[in-house]
């Protein structure tokens, strides 16, 4: 089944290559192009920039979405979970939770006992 993969590590690494190399050497004969006023090296060092960015942006797709999952999923676990529903801590002014009547403790508006002194929450 690793054969069908085509980021492999050794795939990774010669994207990332001839990215890099590639887009060296547009750069450069854009360079050289504009300043020798040679126009037809522009038509190829334009495509070979685009492609070269094409290549670097598979090569480095991995450690990209690995970045974005990082500092998403926080957020993205906030919001699909719902009020009362499987928290850690339950905070004042939450109108998911409530204090007992009893100890003052607070616990979630579904319960039906104090998590604290055990005592019945229903009045
Ligand atoms: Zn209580």
């Amino acid at each position: 089944m690793n054969g069908n993969r085509i980021n492999t590590p050794t795939m990774r690494y010669q994207l990332r290559f001839f990215g890099f190399l590639g887009l060296l050497v547009g750069v450069l004969l854009l360079v050289i192009s504009i300043s020798q006023n040679l126009f037809w090296g522009a038509f190829v060092a334009l495509p070979l920039i685009v492609v070269s960015l094409g290549l670097l942006r598979a090569g480095y797709l991995r450690f990209f979405a690995q970045f974005v999952a990082g500092e998403t999923a926080d957020i993205i676990r906030d919001n699909l979970r719902k009020p009362g529903e499987n928290r850690d801590v339950a905070s004042y002014g939450d109108p998911a939770c409530r204090n007992c009547s009893h100890c003052g403790a607070l616990s979630p508006a579904d319960a039906r006992f104090c998590s604290h002194c055990g005592r019945s929450l229903q009045t």
